[in-house]
């Protein structure tokens, strides 16, 4: 069995990359690698890789987190500048023996020294979103409060689970603000004795409850990785209410070693991109019911143009 599921629908044609990948045997670590670079180069996702939104002073900072299930190796980079596949640096960090999360300056040090492209990362588009934004904030700077993180969880022929995530983090961010994305057990946890989880939200919040690794957890105790991830979608999201005064976005998508998937969000609008021995790459709409149920059904054609139209329509300022 192999299969690779995503967060959102930007990540279709990475998982289409990868599936080809896993089909011919290659390693989970390369497909997902593959997968999430594809989202990283293309210019129209605002939210992840080139393009990606900016901070509140304008400068896109960005954060990736890589976790092989085989070995337990991490690597994480937080708040780089200027590097075009955070992914791949991450998954680099895994490799070391220690100094495995890297922010900011020592991040781009090792980047430079291990020769990863360089690149403006800020595009004019993603400027025009920033002015846009500043005009219709006329008093005070609050961070953008959607998400869509990319983040993954790949299964290979010969059993390897890895995770891994890519982020512009939130629009109008601090500067160095770091969010759930490159934070093991929050952004993502792969154990391949078990399965994978990943997430997306608002890093504050998905990080209260470990979430990730909650529903790795979950689903060694015997939980399908559906069941898992709407518990742990579904507890995190009535705590926060109980006692913090309310819960941002929290979506999650899993799959188990063997290649059962499931998700859990707590907003409307969540979508999740799947494929897998058997199942040609597919987008999946997230409809979640009152008692906090999570049903999905195939994204209709209408669905899929639509969205592809509003990413690549131009920036009205
Ligand atoms: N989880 C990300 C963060 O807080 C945001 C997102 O999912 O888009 O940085």
């Amino acid at each position: 069995m192999y299969g690779i599921i995503a967060t959102w629908r930007m990540a279709k044609e990475g998982i289409e990359a990868a599936d080809k990948m896993l089909k011919e045997g290659d390693t989970s670590g390369n497909a997902i690698e593959t997968a999430i670079k594809a989202v990283e180069d293309f210019p129209y996702y605002k939210s992840v890789g080139y393009g990606g939104l900016p901070n509140e002073e304008q400068v896109v900072e960005l954060d990736a987190g890589y976790m092989d299930g085989d070995t337990m190796a991490v690597g994480a980079i937080g708040a780089i500048k200027d590097f075009a596949n955070p992914v791949s640096i991450a998954r680099k960090l895994s490799e070391e023996k220690v100094n495995n999360v890297l922010v900011g300056v020592g991040a781009e040090k090792y980047a430079r020294e291990k020769g990863f492209e360089e690149k403006e990362m800020l595009t004019d588009r993603a400027k025009a979103f920033y002015r846009k934004r500043k005009k219709e904030m006329d008093q005070e700077l609050k961070p953008y409060d959607g998400h869509d993180t990319v983040g993954m969880v790949c299964l290979d022929k010969s059993g390897t689970v890895t995770a891994a995530t890519s982020t512009s983090g939130l629009f109008m961010k601090r500067s160095g603000r770091v969010g759930d994305s490159p934070v093991v057990g929050s952004g993502f946890y792969a154990d391949s004795e078990v399965g994978g989880a990943t997430a997306t939200g608002l890093g504050e919040d998905l990080m209260k409850g470990c979430i990730s690794y909650e529903i790795v957890r979950l689903m060694g105790e015997g939980l399908s990785p559906q069941d898992a991830c709407e518990k742990a979608v579904n507890d995190l999201d009535r705590k926060l209410k109980e006692k913090h005064g309310g819960a941002g976005d929290l979506s999650v998508v899993a799959m188990d070693c063997k290649g059962n998937f499931g998700c859990a969000t707590n907003i409307g609008g969540f979508s999740f991109s799947v494929a897998a021995e058997g199942l040609e790459p597919i987008v999946y709409l997230v409809t979640r019911e009152e008692d906090g149920h999570c049903t999905f059904k195939e994204a209709d054609k209408e669905w899929l143009e639509e969205y592809m139209r509003v990413r690549m329509a131009p920036v009205e300022e």
